[in-house]
Protein backbone atom coordinates (compact mmCIF):
# COMPACT_ATOMS: atom_id res chain seq x y z
CA UNK A 1 0.00 0.00 0.00
CA UNK A 2 1.45 3.48 -0.96
CA UNK A 3 1.52 6.34 1.33
CA UNK A 4 -1.16 8.79 1.63
CA UNK A 5 -0.33 11.66 -0.65
CA UNK A 6 1.04 14.80 1.41
CA UNK A 7 -1.34 17.16 -0.18
CA UNK A 8 -4.83 17.39 -1.05
CA UNK A 9 -4.53 19.81 -4.10
CA UNK A 10 -1.22 20.86 -6.26
CA UNK A 11 -1.45 23.82 -8.06
CA UNK A 12 1.09 24.51 -11.18
CA UNK A 13 1.21 28.18 -11.67
CA UNK A 14 1.27 31.26 -9.21
CA UNK A 15 -0.72 33.80 -11.60
CA UNK A 16 -4.08 35.20 -12.36
CA UNK A 17 -5.99 32.08 -11.87
CA UNK A 18 -3.32 29.75 -9.75
CA UNK A 19 -2.78 32.17 -6.85
CA UNK A 20 -6.75 32.80 -6.32
CA UNK A 21 -7.50 29.20 -7.05
CA UNK A 22 -4.50 28.18 -3.95
CA UNK A 23 -6.05 31.05 -1.88
CA UNK A 24 -9.90 29.79 -2.01
CA UNK A 25 -8.44 25.86 -1.64
CA UNK A 26 -6.70 26.72 1.42
CA UNK A 27 -9.69 28.26 2.96
CA UNK A 28 -11.51 25.67 2.36
CA UNK A 29 -9.20 23.58 4.56
CA UNK A 30 -7.21 21.93 1.58
CA UNK A 31 -2.85 20.98 2.07
CA UNK A 32 -2.16 23.06 -0.88
CA UNK A 33 1.14 22.93 -2.46
CA UNK A 34 1.37 26.02 -5.47
CA UNK A 35 4.30 25.43 -7.65
CA UNK A 36 5.85 28.43 -10.17
CA UNK A 37 8.94 28.06 -12.75
CA UNK A 38 9.57 31.73 -11.92
CA UNK A 39 10.90 33.32 -8.73
CA UNK A 40 8.11 34.80 -7.08
CA UNK A 41 4.14 35.24 -7.33
CA UNK A 42 2.40 37.17 -10.31
CA UNK A 43 5.60 37.05 -12.80
CA UNK A 44 4.09 35.71 -15.73
CA UNK A 45 1.42 36.88 -18.04
CA UNK A 46 -0.05 38.45 -14.74
CA UNK A 47 2.23 41.13 -14.31
CA UNK A 48 1.47 42.23 -17.99
CA UNK A 49 -2.03 42.81 -17.72
CA UNK A 50 -3.44 46.29 -17.38
CA UNK A 51 -6.22 45.24 -14.66
CA UNK A 52 -9.27 45.90 -16.41
CA UNK A 53 -12.07 44.19 -14.82
CA UNK A 54 -15.62 43.83 -16.11
CA UNK A 55 -18.87 41.30 -15.70
CA UNK A 56 -20.29 43.21 -18.85
CA UNK A 57 -19.30 40.27 -21.26
CA UNK A 58 -22.32 38.40 -23.40
CA UNK A 59 -20.76 34.72 -22.92
CA UNK A 60 -22.71 34.08 -19.67
CA UNK A 61 -20.13 31.63 -18.29
CA UNK A 62 -18.13 34.70 -18.30
CA UNK A 63 -20.26 37.00 -16.91
CA UNK A 64 -20.73 34.59 -14.05
CA UNK A 65 -17.65 34.03 -12.94
CA UNK A 66 -16.64 37.86 -12.94
CA UNK A 67 -19.58 38.51 -11.24
CA UNK A 68 -17.76 36.62 -8.44
CA UNK A 69 -14.71 38.47 -9.50
CA UNK A 70 -16.09 41.43 -9.32
CA UNK A 71 -17.39 40.87 -5.92
CA UNK A 72 -13.84 39.51 -4.22
CA UNK A 73 -11.81 42.27 -5.71
CA UNK A 74 -14.30 45.05 -4.45
CA UNK A 75 -14.62 43.75 -1.13
CA UNK A 76 -10.88 42.61 -1.10
CA UNK A 77 -9.80 45.77 1.47
CA UNK A 78 -12.72 45.09 4.01
CA UNK A 79 -11.77 40.62 3.99
CA UNK A 80 -7.90 41.32 4.11
CA UNK A 81 -7.33 44.85 4.74
CA UNK A 82 -4.93 45.09 1.75
CA UNK A 83 -4.99 47.61 -0.87
CA UNK A 84 -4.95 46.01 -4.19
CA UNK A 85 -5.11 49.28 -6.22
CA UNK A 86 -9.22 48.88 -6.81
CA UNK A 87 -11.26 51.50 -8.26
CA UNK A 88 -14.66 50.79 -9.08
CA UNK A 89 -14.64 53.30 -12.00
CA UNK A 90 -16.81 51.12 -14.28
CA UNK A 91 -16.23 50.41 -18.26
CA UNK A 92 -17.14 52.78 -20.70
CA UNK A 93 -17.79 51.45 -24.73
CA UNK A 94 -18.18 54.90 -27.03
CA UNK A 95 -19.68 54.76 -30.09
CA UNK A 96 -18.65 56.78 -32.90
CA UNK A 97 -20.20 54.60 -36.11
CA UNK A 98 -23.17 52.62 -36.91
CA UNK A 99 -21.36 48.79 -36.46
CA UNK A 100 -19.89 49.65 -32.81
CA UNK A 101 -23.36 50.94 -31.89
CA UNK A 102 -25.46 48.16 -33.24
CA UNK A 103 -22.97 45.56 -31.87
CA UNK A 104 -22.95 47.71 -28.28
CA UNK A 105 -26.90 47.76 -28.43
CA UNK A 106 -27.36 44.23 -29.16
CA UNK A 107 -25.64 43.06 -26.29
CA UNK A 108 -27.34 44.99 -23.83
CA UNK A 109 -30.40 42.58 -23.58
CA UNK A 110 -28.43 39.62 -22.35
CA UNK A 111 -26.17 41.83 -20.28
CA UNK A 112 -29.48 42.71 -18.45
CA UNK A 113 -30.79 39.66 -18.25
CA UNK A 114 -27.92 38.86 -15.93
CA UNK A 115 -28.92 41.73 -13.70
CA UNK A 116 -25.46 43.49 -14.77
CA UNK A 117 -25.89 47.28 -14.36
CA UNK A 118 -25.32 48.40 -17.88
CA UNK A 119 -27.26 51.29 -20.45
CA UNK A 120 -26.64 53.29 -23.15
CA UNK A 121 -25.66 56.72 -23.09
CA UNK A 122 -26.35 59.17 -24.93
CA UNK A 123 -23.25 61.54 -26.29
CA UNK A 124 -23.60 63.89 -23.59
CA UNK A 125 -23.94 61.11 -20.76
CA UNK A 126 -20.40 59.62 -22.30
CA UNK A 127 -19.21 63.15 -22.34
CA UNK A 128 -19.81 63.41 -18.26
CA UNK A 129 -18.40 59.83 -17.81
CA UNK A 130 -15.36 60.71 -19.87
CA UNK A 131 -14.51 63.73 -19.49
CA UNK A 132 -12.11 65.72 -22.70
CA UNK A 133 -13.38 63.02 -24.97
CA UNK A 134 -13.63 63.86 -28.74
CA UNK A 135 -17.54 64.85 -29.34
CA UNK A 136 -17.20 64.91 -33.41
CA UNK A 137 -19.44 61.97 -34.30
CA UNK A 138 -19.98 60.62 -31.17
CA UNK A 139 -23.11 58.76 -30.94
CA UNK A 140 -23.65 57.68 -27.10
CA UNK A 141 -21.88 54.74 -25.99
CA UNK A 142 -22.62 51.76 -22.85
CA UNK A 143 -21.75 52.37 -19.81
CA UNK A 144 -20.91 49.61 -16.39
CA UNK A 145 -20.22 51.23 -13.03
CA UNK A 146 -20.09 48.80 -11.06
CA UNK A 147 -16.94 47.44 -13.24
CA UNK A 148 -13.95 48.55 -12.51
CA UNK A 149 -10.12 48.15 -12.25
CA UNK A 150 -6.94 46.60 -10.14
CA UNK A 151 -3.33 46.61 -9.64
CA UNK A 152 -2.48 42.75 -10.87
CA UNK A 153 0.92 42.52 -8.81
CA UNK A 154 -0.81 43.46 -5.70
CA UNK A 155 -3.47 41.58 -6.17
CA UNK A 156 -1.34 38.37 -6.55
CA UNK A 157 0.80 39.28 -3.82
CA UNK A 158 -2.08 39.46 -1.89
CA UNK A 159 -3.57 36.51 -2.70
CA UNK A 160 -0.48 34.41 -2.30
CA UNK A 161 -0.17 36.09 1.19
CA UNK A 162 -3.49 35.24 2.24
CA UNK A 163 -3.39 31.50 0.51
CA UNK A 164 0.12 31.25 3.04
CA UNK A 165 -1.89 32.06 6.06
CA UNK A 166 -4.76 30.07 5.31
CA UNK A 167 -2.03 26.92 4.99
CA UNK A 168 -0.73 26.80 0.98
CA UNK A 169 2.98 25.73 0.55
CA UNK A 170 4.40 27.96 -2.48
CA UNK A 171 7.50 26.55 -4.55
CA UNK A 172 8.90 29.01 -7.07
CA UNK A 173 12.03 28.44 -9.37
CA UNK A 174 10.52 24.87 -9.98
CA UNK A 175 9.53 24.06 -13.00
CA UNK A 176 7.04 21.58 -13.43
CA UNK A 177 8.25 18.75 -15.81
CA UNK A 178 5.01 16.03 -15.82
CA UNK A 179 2.35 14.87 -14.65
CA UNK A 180 2.22 11.57 -12.33
CA UNK A 181 -0.40 9.13 -13.41
CA UNK A 182 -1.54 5.71 -11.82
CA UNK A 183 -4.07 4.45 -14.65
CA UNK A 184 -6.30 7.20 -15.63
CA UNK A 185 -5.94 9.14 -12.55
CA UNK A 186 -3.63 11.79 -11.51
CA UNK A 187 -0.98 11.06 -8.71
CA UNK A 188 1.07 14.03 -8.51
CA UNK A 189 3.87 16.32 -10.28
CA UNK A 190 7.30 15.65 -11.25
CA UNK A 191 9.45 19.08 -10.85
CA UNK A 192 13.07 19.52 -11.85
CA UNK A 193 13.78 18.96 -8.11
CA UNK A 194 11.58 16.41 -7.27
CA UNK A 195 8.10 14.38 -6.44
CA UNK A 196 5.22 15.55 -5.24
CA UNK A 197 1.85 13.76 -4.40
CA UNK A 198 -1.62 15.09 -4.24
CA UNK A 199 -5.37 14.07 -4.88
CA UNK A 200 -5.93 16.95 -7.40
CA UNK A 201 -3.45 18.59 -9.64
CA UNK A 202 -5.27 21.90 -10.87
CA UNK A 203 -3.37 23.12 -13.98
CA UNK A 204 -3.03 27.01 -14.38
CA UNK A 205 -0.13 27.56 -16.39
CA UNK A 206 -1.11 30.10 -18.80
CA UNK A 207 0.83 29.85 -22.06
CA UNK A 208 2.50 26.68 -21.00
CA UNK A 209 -0.33 24.63 -20.01
CA UNK A 210 -0.72 22.85 -23.47
CA UNK A 211 3.09 21.38 -22.46
CA UNK A 212 2.01 19.96 -19.58
CA UNK A 213 -1.40 18.76 -19.94
CA UNK A 214 0.01 16.63 -22.76
CA UNK A 215 2.33 14.68 -20.62
CA UNK A 216 -1.01 12.82 -19.36
CA UNK A 217 -2.05 12.77 -22.63
CA UNK A 218 -4.69 15.77 -22.41
CA UNK A 219 -5.05 18.06 -25.70
CA UNK A 220 -5.19 21.78 -24.79
CA UNK A 221 -5.07 23.64 -27.87
CA UNK A 222 -3.26 26.78 -25.72
CA UNK A 223 -1.64 29.31 -28.47
CA UNK A 224 0.43 32.40 -27.22
CA UNK A 225 -0.17 35.83 -28.76
CA UNK A 226 1.46 38.89 -28.14
CA UNK A 227 0.28 42.23 -27.12
CA UNK A 228 1.59 45.47 -25.90
CA UNK A 229 1.01 47.86 -23.42
CA UNK A 230 2.17 50.85 -21.64
CA UNK A 231 1.77 52.94 -18.71
CA UNK A 232 1.87 57.04 -17.98
CA UNK A 233 3.62 58.88 -15.23
CA UNK A 234 0.41 59.49 -12.71
CA UNK A 235 -1.57 62.92 -13.56
CA UNK A 236 -4.61 64.24 -11.35
CA UNK A 237 -7.39 61.92 -11.64
CA UNK A 238 -9.83 62.49 -13.97
CA UNK A 239 -10.95 59.56 -16.21
CA UNK A 240 -13.23 56.72 -13.84
CA UNK A 241 -14.21 54.06 -16.29
CA UNK A 242 -11.69 52.21 -18.64
CA UNK A 243 -12.36 53.34 -22.01
CA UNK A 244 -12.97 51.01 -24.90
CA UNK A 245 -12.44 52.30 -28.24
CA UNK A 246 -14.01 49.47 -30.32
CA UNK A 247 -13.31 50.93 -34.35
CA UNK A 248 -10.68 49.54 -35.88
CA UNK A 249 -7.37 52.27 -35.92
CA UNK A 250 -7.16 54.54 -39.27
CA UNK A 251 -3.28 53.25 -39.23
CA UNK A 252 -4.91 49.13 -40.53
CA UNK A 253 -2.75 48.62 -37.51
CA UNK A 254 -5.25 48.02 -34.25
CA UNK A 255 -8.73 46.39 -33.79
CA UNK A 256 -9.39 48.20 -30.83
CA UNK A 257 -7.95 50.39 -28.12
CA UNK A 258 -8.78 50.45 -24.74
CA UNK A 259 -6.91 52.73 -21.78
CA UNK A 260 -7.66 53.81 -17.90
CA UNK A 261 -6.71 55.88 -14.93
CA UNK A 262 -5.56 53.93 -12.48
CA UNK A 263 -5.89 54.33 -8.73
CA UNK A 264 -2.78 56.26 -8.63
CA UNK A 265 -3.52 58.03 -11.75
CA UNK A 266 -1.74 56.60 -14.51
CA UNK A 267 -2.89 56.39 -17.85
CA UNK A 268 -2.45 52.31 -18.55
CA UNK A 269 -3.15 51.55 -22.31
CA UNK A 270 -3.19 48.61 -24.66
CA UNK A 271 -4.67 47.67 -27.66
CA UNK A 272 -5.26 44.52 -30.13
CA UNK A 273 -3.17 44.57 -32.97
CA UNK A 274 -4.34 43.88 -36.06
CA UNK A 275 -3.53 40.92 -38.02
CA UNK A 276 -3.26 38.96 -34.25
CA UNK A 277 0.59 38.18 -33.67
CA UNK A 278 0.98 34.94 -32.66
CA UNK A 279 4.21 33.61 -30.46
CA UNK A 280 6.27 34.33 -27.77
CA UNK A 281 7.53 37.85 -28.70
CA UNK A 282 7.68 39.66 -25.72
CA UNK A 283 10.21 42.57 -27.12
CA UNK A 284 8.75 45.95 -26.97
CA UNK A 285 8.10 47.52 -30.67
CA UNK A 286 9.34 50.69 -32.56
CA UNK A 287 5.56 51.59 -33.79
CA UNK A 288 3.57 50.53 -30.46
CA UNK A 289 4.19 53.45 -29.18
CA UNK A 290 3.33 56.31 -32.31
CA UNK A 291 0.41 54.34 -32.80
CA UNK A 292 -1.14 53.93 -29.12
CA UNK A 293 -0.01 57.81 -28.73
CA UNK A 294 -2.56 58.91 -31.94
CA UNK A 295 -5.07 56.50 -30.99
CA UNK A 296 -5.02 58.21 -27.55
CA UNK A 297 -4.97 61.75 -28.52
CA UNK A 298 -7.36 60.95 -31.42
CA UNK A 299 -9.86 60.02 -28.16
CA UNK A 300 -8.59 62.65 -25.50
CA UNK A 301 -6.88 65.30 -27.51
CA UNK A 302 -6.08 66.90 -24.15
CA UNK A 303 -3.74 63.59 -23.28
CA UNK A 304 -1.00 65.11 -25.93
CA UNK A 305 1.56 66.28 -23.45
CA UNK A 306 1.40 62.33 -20.93
CA UNK A 307 4.89 61.53 -19.86
CA UNK A 308 5.20 57.41 -21.15
CA UNK A 309 6.97 55.99 -18.45
CA UNK A 310 7.08 52.61 -19.98
CA UNK A 311 6.04 49.99 -22.11
CA UNK A 312 5.79 46.05 -22.03
CA UNK A 313 4.97 43.17 -24.27
CA UNK A 314 2.84 40.25 -23.26
CA UNK A 315 1.54 36.93 -24.13
CA UNK A 316 -2.92 35.87 -24.34
CA UNK A 317 -3.14 32.31 -23.76
CA UNK A 318 -5.53 31.75 -26.44
CA UNK A 319 -8.21 29.44 -27.05
CA UNK A 320 -9.58 28.46 -31.12
CA UNK A 321 -12.58 29.72 -29.73
CA UNK A 322 -11.74 32.54 -27.36
CA UNK A 323 -13.07 31.04 -24.10
CA UNK A 324 -11.26 29.62 -21.43
CA UNK A 325 -11.11 26.13 -20.92
CA UNK A 326 -12.08 25.87 -17.00
CA UNK A 327 -13.29 22.19 -15.26
CA UNK A 328 -12.20 18.85 -15.31
CA UNK A 329 -9.77 17.62 -17.76
CA UNK A 330 -10.96 15.12 -20.04
CA UNK A 331 -10.46 11.23 -19.33
CA UNK A 332 -8.45 11.76 -16.62
CA UNK A 333 -9.22 11.83 -12.61
CA UNK A 334 -8.40 14.34 -10.33
CA UNK A 335 -6.84 16.34 -13.41
CA UNK A 336 -8.70 19.76 -13.68
CA UNK A 337 -7.90 22.84 -15.68
CA UNK A 338 -8.20 26.45 -15.30
CA UNK A 339 -6.53 27.39 -18.60
CA UNK A 340 -7.13 29.44 -21.98
CA UNK A 341 -7.65 32.65 -20.54
CA UNK A 342 -6.86 34.62 -23.69
CA UNK A 343 -7.35 38.46 -22.78
CA UNK A 344 -9.22 38.06 -19.47
CA UNK A 345 -7.47 35.59 -17.17
CA UNK A 346 -6.81 38.59 -14.73
CA UNK A 347 -10.34 39.48 -14.33
CA UNK A 348 -11.45 35.62 -14.61
CA UNK A 349 -9.55 34.73 -12.12
CA UNK A 350 -10.83 34.87 -8.60
CA UNK A 351 -14.16 33.60 -10.17
CA UNK A 352 -12.62 30.84 -11.78
CA UNK A 353 -10.31 30.29 -8.48
CA UNK A 354 -13.61 29.64 -6.48
CA UNK A 355 -14.83 27.39 -9.21
CA UNK A 356 -11.98 25.05 -9.16
CA UNK A 357 -11.91 24.94 -5.32
CA UNK A 358 -15.21 24.01 -4.61
CA UNK A 359 -15.33 21.64 -7.73
CA UNK A 360 -11.88 20.04 -6.27
CA UNK A 361 -12.86 20.19 -2.48
CA UNK A 362 -16.66 19.54 -3.26
CA UNK A 363 -17.06 17.92 -6.58
CA UNK A 364 -18.98 20.26 -7.96
CA UNK A 365 -18.89 24.09 -8.89
CA UNK A 366 -20.57 26.82 -7.70
CA UNK A 367 -21.91 27.83 -10.78
CA UNK A 368 -25.18 25.86 -12.21
CA UNK A 369 -23.44 22.84 -14.13
CA UNK A 370 -25.56 24.43 -17.39
CA UNK A 371 -23.78 27.24 -17.15
CA UNK A 372 -19.86 25.93 -16.10
CA UNK A 373 -20.48 23.80 -18.93
CA UNK A 374 -20.17 26.32 -21.40
CA UNK A 375 -16.38 26.61 -20.34
CA UNK A 376 -15.81 22.58 -20.75
CA UNK A 377 -12.36 21.66 -21.72
CA UNK A 378 -13.97 18.89 -23.69
CA UNK A 379 -16.28 21.03 -25.64
CA UNK A 380 -16.25 21.57 -29.44
CA UNK A 381 -13.19 24.71 -29.58
CA UNK A 382 -13.96 24.92 -33.15
CA UNK A 383 -17.39 25.60 -33.47
CA UNK A 384 -16.66 29.36 -33.96
CA UNK A 385 -15.54 32.55 -31.69
CA UNK A 386 -18.46 32.62 -28.78
CA UNK A 387 -18.42 36.50 -28.07
CA UNK A 388 -18.84 39.60 -29.39
CA UNK A 389 -16.24 41.87 -27.04
CA UNK A 390 -13.03 39.93 -26.59
C1 LIG B 1 -0.73 43.71 -22.50
C2 LIG B 1 -1.74 42.84 -21.79
C3 LIG B 1 -2.84 43.43 -21.14
C4 LIG B 1 -3.77 42.63 -20.47
N1 LIG B 1 -4.81 43.24 -19.80
C5 LIG B 1 -5.71 42.48 -19.15
C6 LIG B 1 -6.77 43.08 -18.42
O1 LIG B 1 -6.89 44.31 -18.35
N2 LIG B 1 -7.64 42.27 -17.77
C7 LIG B 1 -7.55 40.91 -17.81
O2 LIG B 1 -8.38 40.23 -17.25
N3 LIG B 1 -6.54 40.31 -18.48
C8 LIG B 1 -5.62 41.06 -19.15
N4 LIG B 1 -4.60 40.45 -19.83
C9 LIG B 1 -4.57 38.98 -19.93
C10 LIG B 1 -4.01 38.35 -18.69
O3 LIG B 1 -2.72 38.89 -18.40
C11 LIG B 1 -3.90 36.83 -18.88
O4 LIG B 1 -5.09 36.32 -19.42
C12 LIG B 1 -3.69 36.15 -17.53
O5 LIG B 1 -2.59 36.69 -16.85
C13 LIG B 1 -3.49 34.66 -17.71
O6 LIG B 1 -3.53 34.10 -16.43
P1 LIG B 1 -2.95 32.65 -16.14
O7 LIG B 1 -3.07 32.41 -14.69
O8 LIG B 1 -3.53 31.68 -17.10
O9 LIG B 1 -1.40 32.78 -16.56
P2 LIG B 1 -0.20 33.48 -15.74
O10 LIG B 1 -0.65 34.64 -14.95
O11 LIG B 1 0.88 33.67 -16.77
O12 LIG B 1 0.22 32.34 -14.71
C14 LIG B 1 0.78 31.13 -15.14
C15 LIG B 1 1.93 30.78 -14.21
O13 LIG B 1 2.35 29.45 -14.48
C16 LIG B 1 3.75 29.38 -14.33
N5 LIG B 1 4.23 28.22 -15.09
C17 LIG B 1 4.12 28.00 -16.41
N6 LIG B 1 4.66 26.81 -16.71
C18 LIG B 1 5.13 26.26 -15.56
C19 LIG B 1 5.78 25.04 -15.24
N7 LIG B 1 6.09 24.12 -16.16
N8 LIG B 1 6.11 24.82 -13.95
C20 LIG B 1 5.82 25.74 -12.99
N9 LIG B 1 5.19 26.91 -13.25
C21 LIG B 1 4.84 27.16 -14.52
C22 LIG B 1 4.23 30.72 -14.89
O14 LIG B 1 5.51 31.04 -14.41
C23 LIG B 1 3.14 31.67 -14.41
O15 LIG B 1 3.47 32.30 -13.19
C24 LIG B 1 -3.62 41.23 -20.47
C25 LIG B 1 -2.52 40.64 -21.08
C26 LIG B 1 -1.58 41.43 -21.72
C27 LIG B 1 -0.39 40.78 -22.39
Amino acid sequence: MSAAPEFDAIVIGAGSVGNPTAYFLARDGLRVLVIDELASSGQGQNKAAIGGVRATHSDPAKIRLCQTSLEVFSRWKETTGADIGWKQGGYCFPAYDDPVERTLRSLLPVQKRHHLNIDWLDAEGIRWVVPGIAPEGLRGGTFSPEDGQVNPLRASESFTNEARRAGAVYRYREPVRTLLLRGTSVVGVRTERGEYRSRSVVVAAGVRAGEICATAGVSTPILPESHEAGISAPVLPFLGPLVVDLRPGPEGKTTNFYFGQDAEGQIIFCYTPRPPIPGENRTSTYEFMPIAAARLVQLIPRLKNLTVRRIWRGLYPMTPDGSPLVGNAPNVEGLVLGVGMCGQGFMLGPGVGANLAALVAHGRPLLEPEVFELLSPARDLYGGKREALR
